[in-house]
C-alpha cells in the first residue's frame, strides 16, 4: 500500500501503542481514585499534560484534554461567545475553515450571530487586512486556522493577534493549529491566539483525543464544556482519557524529538511530488503549499471522485479533498473561484517522515495511466 493521506489521520508507531498498552493493562487506576494506583495514574496524567505543554510552550494549566479536535474547536467558539456576551455577537472567520469551524459557525449565523467569512484570493491566501477591515467594536471572535487542511496554505494567525492588540480589540483569538501542530515550529506566546486547537491522530497519536490550550488570563471567564466530576480544572468533567493521552504525549515526544529532520524529508518528499505530478499536461497546483506535508492538485476534466476510486483499487490512498467531505464538493476548493472542472478535478496528497520518492514513482505512473485510460468530462 501507497499511503498519500497523512492529513486526514496518520499510523500509529509502535512505541505509542506500547504506550497505551501499557496505561490501559497496568497504569489503569482512574486519576480521581484515592490509592497508590489511582494516584499513579493522577501522576502519569500530568506526566503527559507537561509533556504536550512543553510542546506547545505554555503551562500545564492552560492544557485542557478533549475528545478530538473537532470538539477543541466547537468548545473554544462557544467560550468566547460566552466571554464576549455582553460586547456583542459578531463573528469573523474564514470560508475555509474545517468544517468544525465552519458548521458551528453556520449554525450561529442562523441563531443571529453575525457571522464574517473571509474569501480566500485564487491561490487560497487570506491576509491580515481582510481581518481588519472585518473588525467591528462588537466582534467577540475571530476564528483563523493556521494551515488549510486541503491546500496547505499557512495563515498569518501572529500577525492577526498582533493587528487585534493594536487595535485594542477584545475580540479572543482561535486557531484551529491541528494541521500546524508538529509539523511547522507553534509556540503559544509567537502565536499569540487565546485559544488553540490541536488533535492526536494527525500526528502519530491515537483518534478520539485531542486539546484545547486555553490562555490563563480568560479561564475565570469561560463556561465548563461538560459538569459533572470537576475534572480538567472544573471545565470539561469526565474521567480522563488516560490511555489516550499516554498515546498522544508519546507520539508529540517522538516527533518533537525528530522534528527538523521530520520536516525537511517532508519539504524535499513535497517538492518532488510536486515536480513530477506537475509535468503532467494540464495538471494544476491549487493553493499555496506553505506547509510541508500537503500538495492540493487538480486534473481538469477527470472528476477526483474518479481517480481516487482507481488509485485506490491500486492500494495507494489520496484523497478528493478532505476526508471529512466523504465525497460531496469540497467547500475550500469552491471557495477558491475555480471552474467545473478545475474543482471536480481536485486531489490532495500528503506526506510524512515515511514518504519515500518510489512511492511518489508509483502514484506519478497511476496518475497519468488514469489520465490516459479514462475519458475526461465534457
Ligand atoms: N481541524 C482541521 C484543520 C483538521 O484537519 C481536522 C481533521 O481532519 C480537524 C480539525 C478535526 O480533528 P479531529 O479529527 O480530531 O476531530
Amino acid at each position: 500500500m501507497y499511503y498519500f493521506d497523512y492529513a486526514a489521520t496518520t499510523p500509529v508507531p509502535a512505541a505509542v501503542a506500547a504506550a497505551m498498552v501499557e496505561t490501559l493493562t497496568e497504569q489503569f487506576g482512574n486519576p480521581s481514585s484515592q490509592y497508590p494506583l489511582g494516584m499513579a495514574a493522577r501522576d502519569a496524567l500530568a506526566a503527559h499534560r507537561a509533556v504536550l505543554a512543553d510542546t506547545l510552550g505554555c503551562s500545564s494549566d492552560e492544557l485542557f484534554f478533549t475528545s478530538c479536535g473537532t470538539e477543541s474547536d466547537n468548545w473554544a467558539i462557544q467560550a468566547a461567545l460566552h466571554y464576549g456576551r455582553h460586547r456583542g455577537r459578531h463573528i469573523i472567520t474564514t470560508a475555509v475553515e474545517h468544517s468544525a469551524v465552519l458548521e458551528p459557525c453556520k449554525f450561529l449565523a442562523q441563531q443571529g450571530y453575525d457571522v464574517t467569512f473571509l474569501k480566500p484570493d485564487r491561490h487560497g491566501k487570506i491576509t491580515v487586512q481582510q481581518v481588519e477591515d472585518a473588525l467591528r467594536e462588537d466582534t467577540v471572535l475571530v476564528s483563523i486556522m493556521s494551515v488549510n487542511n486541503e491546500t496547505g496554505n499557512v495563515y498569518p494567525v501572529p500577525e492577526i493577534a498582533r493587528m487585534l492588540k493594536a487595535r485594542k480589540s477584545q475580540a479572543l483569538l482561535h486557531t484551529d493549529a491541528v494541521q500546524m501542530f508538529l509539523k511547522l515550529p507553534l509556540d503559544v506566546k509567537q502565536c499569540g491566539a487565546d485559544l488553540i486547537s490541536i488533535s492526536a491522530h494527525k500526528i502519530g497519536g491515537p483518534k478520539g483525543i485531542g486539546a484545547l490550550y486555553i490562555s490563563g488570563a480568560i479561564q475565570s471567564k469561560i463556561l465548563p464544556l461538560l459538569r459533572g466530576g470537576g475534572q480538567e480544572r472544573g471545565l470539561r468533567s469526565g474521567t480522563e482519557a488516560t490511555a489516550q493521552i499516554a498515546g498522544f504525549a508519546k507520539a508529540a515526544q517522538l516527533r518533537a524529538a525528530q522534528f527538523d529532520a521530520i520536516a525537511e524529508h517532508t519539504r524535499t518528499m513535497q517538492a518532488y511530488a510536486k515536480e513530477r505530478l506537475l509535468s503532467i499536461p494540464t495538471m494544476q497546483l491549487l493553493g499555496t503549499p506553505e506547509a510541508p506535508h500537503i500538495l492540493c492538485l487538480s486534473l481538469p476534466g477527470y472528476p477526483s471522485q474518479n481517480l481516487v476510486h482507481d488509485l485506490g483499487s491500486q492500494g495507494i490512498c489520496i484523497s478528493a479533498g478532505s476526508a471529512c467531505h466523504r465525497g460531496k464538493p469540497s467547500h475550500v476548493v469552491a471557495a477558491l473561484g475555480l471552474s467545473k472542472k478545475e474543482s471536480a478535478g481536485a486531489f490532495r496528497i500528503s506526506f510524512s517522515g515515511e514518504t519515500r520518492r518510489e512511492e511518489i514513482d508509483a502514484l506519478y505512473s497511476a496518475v497519468l495511466t488514469h489520465k490516459n485510460t479514462r475519458f475526461p468530462m465534457l
